[in-house]
């Protein structure tokens, strides 16, 4: 269990450091950077080079990073995730009076979040201000690293039914206290300061909400973790170290860190936007491809999905699918659904369970019960810009969309073991078939399969 509490540990240390998805981004380019890979700018003209390793933001919210193997290439093969989870924004002009004795924040839903759990706990306030410094705006990244806000629950004496079952009013019961009557005009003064900048410098925001609890190994062999956003930086961290660790890439590696899937993927960053699109486009033209080259390297190429799955629920067994019912710690999760909301199909699944058998990496299957609608994710949605093999796939957990999410302590190993092996192989599609070369690997496995 060692190397996987290890890998889980840092994984919780990536979290508690990435509040919101400017957080995400910065430390994701940071672990890009010291693995030599290069800053692009989507302004400028891309000069890339063979052999080489580029990344670019958007939005600073979304990142795209690749790599470009030495030889000739036969398509892309990418890992996407998302960077975002359902929270609360605070909205401009954000303090709120209550009986003139408490100052309170106005603030509204991004995504579709539990509510309850939000209660009673220490929260704070990230994400990023633009500051007028002198000749430009510049954007400043801000994290209030302090219990500074609670959302009261009413007492059971003033709502009797209460645990009947409860109907939230975002504006009335989720705007939280921000301080007494003294606290009153100190919102942005507090927030100007963290920019080190002066309030009248402020002149845009995107703050938000986020829960103040660290993460943490529980159970009775520590074999869970808990910890805010595990939708969807589990599986962020686990592709990413994957992608930095894989060796010598046989097609081009893409890694995609997308915004806004908690909202629909419709933004300018978003999954359904240009940005993967643009990015692959470009690629190819900088290394000299014309468009039916493009063209053939998205027919040629393979997407891993990656987002978070529903482990079968302790209490709540029955809304688990008969038979296929994640468990914690069982390794990668594949998400089937026939509407195609999940994108995986008999020739993708088929692709993936080989790459976890090349890992030694277990894997497990997801459906929805048949008599309810489950969320779609990134695959479906960026296949309608890019449109590529895809599988959709994801690690099992349970309170998704609560501010404080549990999961396996093994399975972020597992889903960098088998990223590791994906972008290590070169996967070949033709009419003749799907071949996955991995390097050795491939006569290692059949001997091993040989001898078994
Ligand atoms: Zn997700």
């Amino acid at each position: 269990m060692e190397q996987f509490y290890a890998e889980s540990e840092k994984l919780l240390q990536f979290i508690a450091q990435s509040p919101t998805s400017f957080h995400v981004i910065k430390n994701v380019e940071e672990q890009l950077k010291s693995g030599g890979f290069l800053a692009l700018e989507e302004h400028q003209a891309w000069n890339l080079e063979r052999g080489k390793s580029y990344y670019v933001t958007r939005n600073s919210s979304s990142l795209i990073a690749f790599q470009i193997p030495e030889q000739s290439y036969q398509g892309f093969q990418l890992i996407s995730s998302h960077t975002d989870s359902p929270c609360f924004k605070v909205k401009e002009l954000p303090e709120l009076d209550a009986d003139k004795k408490y100052t309170k924040l106005n603030v509204e839903k991004y995504g579709g979040m539990l509510m309850a759990p939000w209660f009673d706990r220490p929260l704070s306030v990230a994400g990023r201000v633009m500051v007028w410094a002198g000749d430009r705006i510049r954007q400043v990244l801000v994290n209030i690293d302090r219990d500074l806000l609670m959302i009261p629950n009413l007492a059971i004496h003033m709502n009797r039914k209460v645990n009947e079952g409860y109907a939230y009013n975002a504006q009335v019961d989720l705007c939280p206290v921000f301080g007494d009557e003294t606290a009153k005009d100190s919102f942005l003064k507090l927030i100007a300061e963290e920019a080190g900048v002066d309030k009248k410098q402020i002149y845009g925001m995107d703050l938000f909400l986020y829960n103040r609890q660290r993460g943490t190994f529980w159970g009775a062999g520590n074999e869970f973790i808990a910890s805010p956003r595990l939708d969807d930086l589990q599986c962020l961290y686990g592709s990413l170290q994957g992608f930095l660790e894989a060796d010598a890439p046989q097609n081009i590696s893409v890694l995609c860190a997308f915004d806004n899937e908690e909202t629909g993927s419709v933004s300018r960053q978003g999954a359904g936007s240009t940005f993967l699109v643009d990015t692959l486009s470009r690629m190819n033209e900088a290394l000299g491809g014309s468009g039916e080259d493009y063209r053939r390297l998205l027919a040629g190429s393979f997407m891993i999905s990656a987002d978070n799955a529903h482990a079968v629920h302790p209490n709540h067994q029955e809304m688990a699918d008969p038979a296929n019912r994640p468990q914690m710690n069982h390794g990668i999760v594949i998400k089937y659904n026939a509407d195609q909301k999940y994108t995986t199909d008999a020739v993708s699944t088929a692709v993936f369970r080989r790459l976890c058998e090349y890992a030694d990496v277990p894997y497990q299957t997801y459906a929805n019960r048949s008599d309810m609608a489950g969320g779609s994710t990134l695959g479906n949605i960026s296949n309608t810009q890019a449109s590529l093999r895809c599988v959709d796939i994801g690690l099992a957990q349970l309170a998704m969309h609560s501010p404080y999410e549990m999961a396996g302590a093994k399975d972020v190993l597992y889903l960098k073991q088998v990223s590791k092996t994906f972008y290590e192989s070169r996967i070949g599609i033709s009419h003749e078939g799907i071949k996955i070369e991995t390097r050795e690997q491939e006569s290692a496995f059949m001997d091993k399969k040989q001898n078994t």
